[in-house]
């Protein structure tokens, strides 16, 4: 499993994930099966990595508007986004992180 897809699945349990330092910070963590933080705790190293280059948390984590993928870049961290997994480009941020199909990163 690559770092992306364990962050895409860590938010599909409705959980909010946060880099502190060199720790992973879940909220609720008891939502998590426990090989589920197996697999964070092996791509840590990734995940903080990931998680530090998108600003920390995933509960708004921008995403392509086309096939939902997490795995956007762009260059410099600024300007618009193209999809790693479709190949779409020009995606604004604002497009990114409005996607609304379902609440699992929501936390009340
Ligand atoms: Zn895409």
């Amino acid at each position: 499993m690559t770092a992306v897809v364990l962050l895409e699945e860590v938010r599909s349990f409705g959980v909010e994930i946060h880099a502190e330092g060199q720790d992973l910070v879940i909220r609720p963590g008891g939502r998590l099966p426990a090989e589920l933080k197996e697999c964070l705790k092996a791509a840590k190293p990734e995940i903080l990595a990931i998680l530090r280059a998108r600003g920390g948390r995933i509960a708004n984590f921008p995403r392509c508007p086309t096939c939902k993928s997490y795995a956007l870049y762009r260059r410099n961290n600024t300007g618009l986004y193209e999809c790693q997994t479709c190949g779409l480009t020009g995606i604004e941020e604002q497009v990114a992180r409005n996607y609304d199909d379902d609440c699992g990163g929501r936390v009340q």
